[in-house]
C-alpha cells in the first residue's frame, strides 16, 4: 500500500452552461484539445471526461508547472490537485492522513465529504465519512470535526480508484477557445488592446490581429513590441495571425490635406475601414478594440460615434467601461504589461494636433472626408501591401529576420 506525496491527478470543472444543448460536444472537444496542447510538454498525460468534469492523470510530480498552464485554458471554472489511491478503506485512511499532515499548518477543524460515483464500493458516503474521519481524529490530537464551517474540507471521490483532495483553484472561466466565432483585434503597442484581445479569447472568440505602422516614422522596435504582444496572446490562443498594415501613405496624405483638429478622427476612420476589409477577407465577424470611454480625445462618445460609423460589423470594446487601474491589473496578470509600457511610439502619435477634437460632428467629418480623393486608392494599396505573420508560443520572431524584405 503506497501513499503518494504529490498530486498525481487533477479534477477539472467547467461551467454548467456548457453542458446544455447541442453545444456540449463542441465545447468539450475544444477544452479537451486545449488541455492536450498546453500539457503536451509534460509527457504522456491521460484526459478523461465525466459529465461536467475532466480528470487528468499521469502527471508524475509536475503539478506545479501544469497548474500555471491550466490557468490559460478558457472555460475552466476550477480545478483541484488530487491524490489517488486504491479502493480500500485502509489505503484511503493512510492517504487522507498523509494529506492532512502535509498541510503547511494543522487546521483546527475539518470534515470529510465523500462522493460515491462507483456503487461497487461497499461503504456508502455516510460510512466512508466516518471511517476516514474517525481515523484522522485518532491520529491528529486536537483536531475537531465541524460540518458547517470546517477549516479543511477533505473531499473523497470514489471512482475506479479513490481520489482525495482539499484545494480548489479558480480557473479563468469564460468559454472554450474559439467556440464563439472569430474577431479582428486592432492591436496597438499600448496597454489596452492586448487586454481587449485576451478578454475576447476568454469569451471563446478566436482572434486575428491587425496593426497599423508608419515606417520609417515609427521604429522597428515599435513593431517588434507588437509582434511580442501578439506572441504573448498566442500563449492563450495557440496561434495568432498578425496583419501588419503600412499606414504611412495614408497618414502623410491626410496630414497634407488637412491640418485641423479632426485628423485623428480621419485616421481612425481609415483604420476601421481597413480592419473591416481584413475581417471580411479572414472570416471575422466583428472588430475588437481597446477603447475605454473618456481615456483620450478619440474615446469620447462623439468621437467613438464618428469613428464607428464607417463599419457595418459589430465593434467589440471589452474595456469600454473599465478604469485604467482595472485594465492594468489584467495586463499584469496576463503578462503583457511589461512589453506594453516600453516607450516606443506607435503611429498614433504621428502628426498629432495640439488639441485633437473631443466632439467631432459626423456631418462635418463626412463633408471634409469626401474631398479626400486619394483615400480609396490608398486604402486599397495598404490592404494589398499588408504582410501577415503567424505567431505561436515559444517561437520568437524578430523584425530584422521576418520583415527585412518589406523595406
Ligand atoms: P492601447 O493601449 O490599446 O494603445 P489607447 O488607450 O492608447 O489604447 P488609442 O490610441 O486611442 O487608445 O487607441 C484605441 C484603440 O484603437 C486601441 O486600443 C487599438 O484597439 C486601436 N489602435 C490604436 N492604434 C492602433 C494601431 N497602430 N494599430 C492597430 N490598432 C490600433
Ligand atoms: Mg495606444
Amino acid at each position: 500500500m503506497t501513499v503518494v506525496m504529490y498530486p498525481d491527478t487533477i479534477l477539472v470543472r467547467f461551467g454548467e452552461m456548457m453542458l446544455k444543448g447541442r453545444n456540449r460536444r463542441r465545447f468539450e472537444t475544444s477544452i479537451y484539445q486545449h488541455i492536450k496542447r498546453v500539457l503536451s510538454p509534460y509527457g504522456e498525460i491521460e484526459i478523461s471526461f465525466d459529465y461536467g468534469r475532466i480528470f487528468i492523470e499521469g502527471l508524475g510530480s509536475s503539478y506545479d508547472q501544469v497548474k500555471g498552464e491550466l490557468s490559460k485554458v478558457f472555460g475552466l471554472v476550477s480545478f483541484s490537485p488530487a491524490y489517488s489511491t486504491e479502493l480500500d478503506v485502509e489505503a484511503i485512511q493512510k492517504q487522507a492522513l498523509a494529506l492532512v499532515q502535509s498541510l503547511p499548518q494543522m487546521p483546527a477543524t475539518f470534515k470529510i465529504s465523500t462522493r460515491r460515483a462507483n456503487k461497487k464500493f461497499p461503504h456508502d458516503t455516510y460510512e466512508t465519512n466516518n471511517l476516514i474521519g474517525g481515523y484522522i481524529l485518532d491520529h491528529c490530537p486536537g483536531l475537531k470535526v465541524d460540518v458547517h464551517h470546517p477549516e479543511l474540507e477533505l473531499r473523497i471521490e470514489i471512482r475506479e480508484k479513490a481520489l482525495l483532495f482539499s484545494e480548489v483553484e479558480e480557473g479563468p472561466g469564460g468559454f472554450p477557445l474559439g467556440t464563439n466565432g472569430k474577431g479582428m483585434l486592432l492591436l496597438s503597442g499600448g496597454i489596452d488592446s492586448p487586454v481587449a484581445g485576451y478578454l475576447a479569447l476568454r469569451k471563446g472568440i478566436a482572434v486575428e490581429a491587425v496593426h497599423f505602422h508608419s515606417y520609417p516614422y515609427t521604429s522597428d522596435r515599435a513593431k517588434q513590441k507588437v509582434i511580442d504582444l501578439a506572441q504573448k496572446l498566442s500563449e492563450y490562443a495557440g496561434e495568432v495571425k498578425l496583419h501588419l498594415v503600412p499606414f504611412t501613405e495614408i497618414q502623410t496624405s491626410l496630414n497634407s490635406a488637412h491640418q485641423g483638429n479632426f485628423i485623428v478622427t480621419f485616421m481612425r476612420r481609415a483604420m476601421y475601414r481597413i480592419a473591416q476589409r481584413l475581417a471580411e477577407q479572414q472570416g471575422a465577424l466583428a472588430l475588437i478594440t481597446g477603447e475605454s470611454v473618456g481615456q483620450v480625445a478619440s474615446q469620447t462618445l462623439p468621437s467613438m460615434n464618428a469613428i464607428g460609423q464607417v463599419v457595418q460589423i459589430p465593434i467589440l470594446q471589452p474595456l469600454v467601461m473599465m478604469d485604467k487601474k482595472e485594465i492594468v491589473k489584467i495586463a499584469e496578470k496576463i503578462g503583457t504589461y511589461e512589453t506594453s509600457i516600453l516607450p516606443y511610439d506607435d503611429c498614433c502619435t504621428l502628426f498629432l494636433p495640439k488639441s485633437p477634437t473631443t466632439n467631432p460632428n459626423l456631418r462635418v467629418i463626412e463633408g471634409i472626408e469626401s474631398t479626400f480623393e486619394f483615400m480609396n486608392s490608398l486604402i486599397e494599396e495598404a490592404i494589398e501591401k499588408t504582410e501577415t505573420l503567424v505567431l505561436r508560443p515559444g517561437i520568437k520572431q524578430s523584425v530584422e529576420k521576418e520583415l527585412e524584405h518589406l523595406f
